[in-house]
């Protein structure tokens, strides 16, 4: 806390006439009427107008402010009255106290859906007196600054956001850009951690691998300027958390290609020096076209002057470097109030002329007074509550903003679709991680691709957000589409050799009306799916060959040439999504297979002695010839399903997995099934390239001492 005579001290630093009677006095007097009251923090109450104060001293503001400042809690929080202060302090004082006592009731009464209603009244209660409202920042400044003292989350919230959303662009537009970034930092940490926290380790990556870029870089835009015989001083920083963060959001951009994570600034003598000094920068390096402004012949709204360019400088980063004289760099960092202290140094009152100086303020109010939409404002300022988000990097530090939950599939998609489709894998932070590892602050993800990857149907149940779930459906659909009729045309193409006919698309397309088909690829889709079947067309295209002879027999072996309902060819175990292995069937290439078509599904495969077919056992048009055509070069490997009943003694599990092994077979999962004293049954999924591969492997089992019996189980 700021002693009496150090805050004392601080004015008369700056302002030699100060009234230093009037601010012990103040000081003393707010200090009597709080009490013993205290803060959240603990500390007594009147630790607060001191602190307070001690801000506005930054901004080198004038004994009354300074003193408005020490009281202005007083009759608010404790007895004091208008006339008390007026009788102690003067009027102005005591009118000061009272402008910010009715903004505090603003605030205190301020619910979130009249807060475009309380901004109007706000502005129009400050307007009187520019320092009311001077005043009510550094107070809320303080207020931020101890915000993490208040123990209610919801009105640690409530403050941030308003903080946020009005104070921090007041500030802003009053030109006091360090009370700005300040309040809008305080407010980002409370409203958004997550994000903040994000942001800051991956600034912190980035810094690392820039080693100390800002020095550098000052030092050598120094060292030219004053070659060309132009005194100068440079301040390097890098911008603070928040707007790096609203900037990244607003454009879509990443870490490394914000322009300004580091500002410069060259501090010249006079007007003609900083074009003589933005002549040599742009000589020394090469400018990046369109970035260069001119607000000391055009000046902002807010009284803000100094040319702004931006280089590809020194060390190739790109460098945004803003020139300016003294007095403009001061106006730039305290505003309006430094406005008011070369108004006030030239001796005229300038407490009404402020608000004539400022031109947006008095058209804010004429907006505000003639009803036109305050919600504008706030809406481009607005934070929104990112809390259920999660805020991950690409490679080349794109932000991208997800839910909570979200998968490196939702990432991809987020992206692009297209990124999205491709995608095979990931790295989350450099390490290879599955596809459906939740997503945390912070991860830096990349994605890895292959062009001949489809999204897989399982990828829904995973992702969280729309546009990744759409985007699979979409996907999928389409892959099915080109399936289905891929596998159709294969059916009606040897539906129609057993009838002795050709299937050319001359010949199909007369199918296509009657049928109800736009064209040949849904007529053939439509096969393919199960919804036609193929002796539908070929009766329609050839009445005159009447309907097939018989039915097919089960048992019974598909009657060769007989048969008209066409085959398909059964490629690998993953044939796609047209063709399926019936759940828990096991069919091995190797022997022998039956189709049975589902419709809308495509065709699902059995083994040809599956107990479950007798389902479809009166159902002959949706039996399909199905035979295996597995390239013998490239085994591939099938699941399948042992149960083995073995001896229950010490060593028995080992030696029937370590058979397993050495036939070059994977034990995908095992299972007791049961068990008792001497006995147990195993339940054992392997991974076998064939009929002969399982059979050999059946054998060796059963000559194991420890195996009773091996049998494979049917459905
Ligand atoms: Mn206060």
């Amino acid at each position: 806390m700021l002693r009496q005579y150090e805050l004392v001290d601080r004015v008369l630093g700056y302002d030699p006439k100060a009234d230093e009677a009037l601010i012990n006095r103040a000081y003393v007097y707010a200090m009597k009427q709080h009490g013993s009251q205290k803060r959240a923090s603990g500390d007594p109450y009147f630790s607060h107008p001191i602190e307070v104060a001690g801000i506005l001293t930054d901004l080198k503001l004038d004994t009354a402010t300074i003193v408005t400042a020490l009281l202005h809690d007083t009759i608010e929080d404790t007895g004091s009255t208008m006339d008390e202060l007026t009788k102690l302090f003067g009027p102005q004082v005591a009118g000061l106290v009272d402008g910010v006592t009715k903004l505090t009731r603003i605030e205190l009464t301020s619910e979130r859906s009249k807060q475009a209603e309380n901004f109007r009244k706000f502005l129009l209660a400050m307007s009187n007196d520019i320092r009311v409202l001077l005043v009510k920042l550094a107070d809320r400044l303080h207020n931020m600054r101890t915000l993490h003292f208040i123990s209610s989350a919801e009105k640690r919230q409530r403050i941030a956001l308003e903080t946020m959303e009005i104070y921090a662009p007041l500030a802003g537009r009053m030109g006091i850009q360090e009370i700005r970034e300040e309040l809008e930092d305080l407010a980002f940490k409370e409203l958004n951690p997550e994000a903040r926290e994000a942001l800051i380790k991956r600034l912190n990556e980035f810094r690392e691998s820039t080693g100390d870029a800002v020095k550098k870089i000052a030092d050598e835009i120094r060292a030219k300027l004053e070659e060309a015989g132009l005194p100068c001083e440079v301040i390097g920083r890098e911008k603070r958390p928040y707007s790096m963060w609203r900037k990244m959001e607003r454009r879509a951009i990443s870490l490394e290609q914000l322009s300004d994570i580091f500002g410069f600034r060259v501090i010249v003598d006079d007007v003609p020096d900083c074009y003589r000094a933005i002549g040599v920068l742009h000589t020394s390096w090469p400018m990046v076209p369109g970035r260069f402004k001119d607000y000391i012949s055009t000046p902002k709204a807010n009284g803000y002057r100094s040319l702004h360019t931006t280089m590809i400088g020194p060390q190739r980063k790109r460098a945004e470097v803003q020139v300016r004289t003294r007095k403009m760099h001061e106006v730039a960092e305290y505003g309006i109030a430094a406005h008011w202290l070369y108004k006030e140094a030239s001796g005229t009152d300038a407490s009404g002329e402020f608000a004539a100086t400022f031109k947006w303020l008095r058209q804010l109010i004429e907006m505000l007074e003639h009803g036109a939409s305050p919600e504008e404002f706030l809406e481009h300022t607005k934070l929104q509550m990112y809390s259920d988000q999660v805020f991950c990097f690409t490679p080349n530090g794109l932000l991208i903003t997800l839910p909570r939950g979200a998968t490196p599939i939702d990432f991809a998609y987020a992206v692009h679709t297209e990124i999205g489709d491709t995608c095979v894998g990931c790295k989350i932070n450099g390490r290879h991680m599955p596809l459906r590892s939740k997503l945390e602050n912070g991860d830096e993800v990349e994605i890895i691709r292959s062009q001949a990857q489809k999204p897989s149907p399982a990828w829904e149940a995973i992702v969280a957000t729309g546009k990744a779930r759409s985007a699979i459906r979409r996907s999928i659909r389409a892959t099915k589409q080109a399936e289905f009729s891929k596998l159709g045309r294969q059916i009606v193409k040897t539906a129609f050799e057993a009838a002795g006919r050709e299937a050319t698309d001359t010949i199909l397309e007369r199918a296509l009306g009657p049928l109800r088909k736009h064209d040949i690829n849904e007529l053939l889709a439509g096969v393919g799916d199960g919804t036609i079947n193929p002796q539908q067309i070929l009766q329609t295209v050839y009445p005159e060959d009447g309907a097939p002879k018989g039915g097919r027999k089960r048992n019974g072996r598909m009657n060769g040439k007989d048969e008209r309902g066409g085959s398909v060819r059964v490629t690998g175990r993953a044939s796609g999504l047209a063709i399926r292995f019936a759940p828990e069937m096991f069919p091995l290439p190797g022997e022998r297979i039956v189709g049975i078509m589902m419709p809308g599904e495509g065709v699902t495969i059995y083994p040809i002695d599956a107990p479950a077919l007798e389902e479809f056992d009166g159902d002959a048009m949706r039996w399909i010839d199905a035979t295996w055509d597995i390239d013998p070069e490239h085994p591939q490997s099938f699941p399948t399903r042992l149960r083995v009943t073995a001896k229950n003694e010490v060593g028995s599990l080992g030696h029937i997995a370590t058979l397993i092994a050495d036939y070059g077979s994977n034990i995908a999962n095992l299972s007791l099934a049961q068990r008792d004293t001497d006995f147990y049954d195993i339940q054992l999924d392997l991974e076998v390239r064939d009929l002969k591969h399982l059979t050999r492997i059946m054998s060796a089992l059963n000559g194991l001492s420890c195996v009773n019996t091996v049998v494979r189980p049917r459905r």
